[in-house]
């Protein structure tokens, strides 16, 4: 079979280094004879891959001894209560802002859990010039005591990112889930940061949370022990039995990422992979990018065929030629190329030039 490029948004590729290594070892994981799905999560071979694996995460992100990394259960939306549950307590009020439908949805699970009193919410996308544009709200100037405010500084299904910090007088909580990894941050301008696994991490169920060690004295809501922050640093996130596969190739992929020249090096590569795609849907009016170019996402690129007529040939002609999942999101429809770590230059101009092909026969 000749190469195929998943610009899947998750479950999304891996490194083909890492899938290899994984199916090379699933019979017989470090020379036990056995499959690492098959031993125990208290064994002292999976505890030093647990220990293996977030060293080299708080190395990959310069993770400040004052933070704990746990590895939990339920994915992206599992912390949208986790967060709720774990810092409101009975009186505490949060700032959700909104910036896409990811946003939206950890604003609706909050209301569900704290009520909406106590969730105050900010709409910080606006259409300037016909694009959709983040404006950042000088959150000093507000008076109001909060827990928090949780943004989501990469919309998956929008394709719009945020590259500066937010200026915020409260601890700030940040779904990841679809840009961790990908850039260098500052972790140390954050309360709290969470990611489900499955875009540059590893399979989907598994999410990794980084939250600052003052920030577990919050009061809490009554919650499931297995989505209780203190809980799980206490007991080095298995309270429960975790999800010892999806951590396993958790791991690999960090090790992989140290390998690869760590976070500075995927960064460059991921400008110059966003950079490609988006200069040639400028270049051709039969394409269309509905961001304004300083929040344009790098992880997910969406854009529309002017002439949305012709989506289905699009997306046929686009398999044939080996480059699948392109579909936008169901909601907001279009196209959507996500180019997470894992996705190799040569899927991005093997994109382009089929898009240059495309719009030429099809003009
Ligand atoms: N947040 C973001 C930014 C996401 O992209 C996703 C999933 N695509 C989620 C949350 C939800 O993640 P999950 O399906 O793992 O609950």
């Amino acid at each position: 079979m000749s190469a195929i490029f998943n610009f899947c948004a998750g479950p999304a590729m891996l490194p083909q280094a890492v899938m290899q290594k994984a199916q090379k070892e699933l019979l017989d994981w470090n020379g036990q004879g056995v499959s690492v799905m098959e031993v125990s999560h208290r064994s002292k071979e999976f505890i030093a891959l647990t220990e293996q694996a977030e060293s080299d995460l708080r190395q990959l992100m310069s993770i400040p001894s004052n933070y704990h990394v746990l590895f939990m259960h339920g994915g992206g939306r599992g912390q949208f209560s986790a967060v709720v549950n774990n810092f409101l307590g009975n009186d505490g009020k949060a700032l959700y802002l909104v910036d896409g439908s990811w946003s939206q949805a950890a604003v609706e699970e909050a209301i569900t859990l704290a009520g909406e009193n106590n969730v105050d919410t900010l709409n910080i996308v606006d259409l300037v010039d016909g694009v959709k544009q983040v404006c950042l709200p000088d959150l000093s100037v507000i008076d109001k005591d909060y827990r928090y405010v949780h943004y989501c500084p990469n919309e998956t299904v929008d394709g719009i990112e945020i590259f500066e910090n937010l200026n915020s007088p409260w601890p700030v909580v940040a779904d990841m889930s679809s840009n961790i990894l990908s850039r260098n941050i500052d972790v140390s301008q954050f309360g709290l940061i969470y990611a489900g696994a499955q875009k540059n991490i590893g399979p989907s169920g598994l999410s990794i949370v980084i939250v600052r060690d003052d920030l577990l004295a919050l009061p809490s809501l009554p919650q499931s022990s297995i989505m209780d922050y203190r809980l799980a640093v206490k007991n080095d996130s298995m309270y429960n039995t975790p999800p010892t596969f999806a951590w396993y190739l958790a791991a690999e992929v960090f090790s992989w990422l140290k390998a690869s020249g760590g976070v500075t090096q995927m960064e460059q590569a991921n400008i110059k992979k966003a950079q490609r795609l988006y200069q040639c849907i400028d270049e051709l009016d039969f394409y269309v990018s509905g961001v304004a170019k300083q929040n344009r996402s790098r992880m997910n690129v969406t854009f529309q065929l002017a002439n949305e007529g012709l989506d289905g040939l699009f997306l046929e002609q686009a398999k044939a030629a080996g480059l699948v999942a392109l579909k936008g999101h169901r909601s907001v429809g279009g196209m959507r190329a996500s180019l997470y770590n894992a996705m190799p230059i040569e899927g991005v101009d093997a994109l382009v030039s089929f898009m240059k092909q495309f719009a030429a026969e099809n003009s």
